[in-house]
C-alpha cells in the first residue's frame, strides 16, 4: 500500500502542512511551516513520533509561518531531525543579490542574526544541500529540474526567484524586528484590510469573480518557497504566500498556457486565498479541481471571496472541491447549497473534534462525495 497525503494542521491565520508520501508503513515527510508559536505546541508530539523528516521548508519570515519554528529552538533536546531543511536567511538573499546583474543588484543592509537562522546552524541538518549556491531560487541551476526525493517523490521549484529574494534584503531588519521575527503579514493593500466579509443577502460570484485584480507587492512573500510535489501520477501544489506573477511565469516556462494547462490534482492556495494572490491569468494555464485554503480566517478574513469567485468561474461546469482546515466565518458562507448548485463545487470542513483536515491525493476524486 503506497499513500500521498496532505495534512493541514490548525496554525491560526498562516501554514503548518504535512506532506506523507511512499509506502504506507514507512512514509517520507515533508513539514512546511509550523504556524504560530501556541500551534508549535500542537505538532510537537507529531514530529516526535515521525522522528525524522525527509524535508522541512521554511517558506518565509513571516510570522504566521515562522513563529511555530522559534520554540522549536528554544527546546533543550530537539524533537526531530530532517534529512534536509530549506530557509533562505539573510545570507542567502544576500547571495542571491550578488547573482544580479549589476543594475538589478539591491543596496545592501546590514546582516544580523536571528532566531531561526541561528537554530538551524546549531544543527548538522543539512541546509539548502540541494543548491551548489545554498540559495533555493528557481535561479539556481538546480532549481530548473525535479528535485527527487526518497521513496519517490520528486519536487519542482516554482518561487522564489534571486530578484524576489534581493528585494527583501533592505527590509530584511525591519521585518525581523517587528515582534520576534515578523508579527504581521501585510499582503493586502491597505484599504482592502478589515471589515466583514459576510454578505447579506449572499454571495454574487460574477461580480465578486470581475473585481480588479491589483497584484500582492508585499516583500517576504514575494520569498516564499512554492513549489509542485509529485508522488504516484498525482501533483499538489504548495504555494506558501508566492506572488501570482512569479508562480505563472515558472509555470509557463514549464510549457503551461490557456490551450495546454498545467495539470496539478490539489492547488494549496497561495497566502491563504488573499484575492491579490489568486489571479485569473494564473488560473487560466492550470487544470485542478481540489484548491485548498489554511487559515481561521483571522487578521485578513481570508480566505477573500474574491479568490474563491475567480476559481469557480474559471471552471464553472466541471465539479470542484474546496478543502478548509477552519470552520469560520470567511469559509463557511461557501457552504451553501445554491451556489454549490450553480457553480458545481462542495466544501470539506474538519470533522468534528478533529485538528485540521487530511486530503488523500491518490484518490482525490472521492473528496466529491463528502460534504
Ligand atoms: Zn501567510
Amino acid at each position: 500500500m503506497t499513500k500521498f497525503h496532505l495534512h493541514m494542521h490548525p496554525a491560526s491565520e498562516g501554514d503548518a502542512l504535512m506532506l506523507s508520501w511512499g509506502d504506507a508503513e514507512r512514509p517520507g515527510h515533508a513539514m512546511v511551516d509550523m504556524g504560530r508559536s501556541k500551534d508549535y505546541v500542537l505538532l510537537k508530539p507529531l514530529l516526535q513520533d515521525i522522528g525524522k523528516l525527509d524535508l522541512f521548508v521554511v517558506s518565509h519570515i513571516d510570522a504566521d509561518h515562522i513563529a511555530g519554528v522559534v520554540p522549536l529552538f528554544e527546546e533543550k533536546r530537539l524533537p526531530f531531525s530532517t534529512a534536509h531543511v530549506w530557509f533562505n536567511a539573510h545570507e542567502q538573499l544576500s547571495d542571491a543579490n550578488d547573482r544580479l546583474a549589476p543594475s538589478e543588484r539591491v543596496v545592501l543592509g546590514v546582516a544580523q542574526g536571528e532566531k531561526v537562522s541561528a537554530g538551524i546552524a546549531a544543527t548538522d541538518w543539512p541546509w539548502n544541500a540541494h543548491a551548489k549556491s545554498r540559495v533555493i531560487s528557481i535561479d539556481s541551476p538546480e532549481g530548473a529540474q525535479p528535485i527527487p526525493f526518497d521513496g519517490g517523490l520528486t519536487v519542482r521549484l516554482l518561487s522564489p526567484s534571486d530578484r524576489k529574494l534581493a528585494a527583501l534584503l533592505p527590509a530584511w531588519n525591519d521585518a525581523l524586528e517587528k515582534a520576534h521575527l515578523r508579527d504581521i503579514d501585510d499582503g493586502e493593500p491597505e484599504e482592502e484590510k478589515g471589515g466583514g466579509r459576510v454578505r447579506l443577502g449572499g454571495l454574487n460570484v460574477d461580480a465578486l469573480a470581475s473585481a480588479r485584480f491589483l497584484p500582492d507587492s508585499a516583500k517576504p512573500n514575494g520569498t516564499s518557497i512554492a513549489f509542485v510535489a509529485e508522488y504516484g501520477g498525482k501533483r499538489i501544489l504548495l504555494a506558501a504566500d508566492a506572488h501570482p506573477d512569479i508562480l505563472e511565469r515558472t509555470l509557463r516556462g514549464l510549457g503551461a498556457s490557456e490551450d495546454s494547462r498545467y495539470q496539478i490534482d490539489c492547488f494549496k492556495v497561495s497566502h491563504h486565498g488573499s484575492k491579490a494572490n489568486t489571479s485569473a491569468s494564473l488560473l487560466s494555464i492550470i487544470d485542478c479541481r481540489c484548491f485548498a485554503f489554511s487559515t481561521d480566517g483571522s487578521h485578513h478574513n481570508h480566505p477573500d471571496p474574491e479568490a474563491i469567485a475567480r476559481i469557480l468561474k474559471v471552471d464553472p461546469v466541471r465539479p470542484k472541491t474546496l478543502v478548509f482546515n477552519f470552520r469560520q466565518p470567511s469559509t463557511l458562507c461557501w457552504d451553501n447549497r445554491a451556489l454549490m448548485d450553480q457553480w458545481n463545487y462542495n466544501c470539506v470542513f474538519p470533522e468534528e473534534g478533529k485538528n485540521g483536515i487530511g486530503i488523500d491525493l491518490l484518490h482525490i476524486d472521492d473528496l466529491w462525495g463528502k460534504s
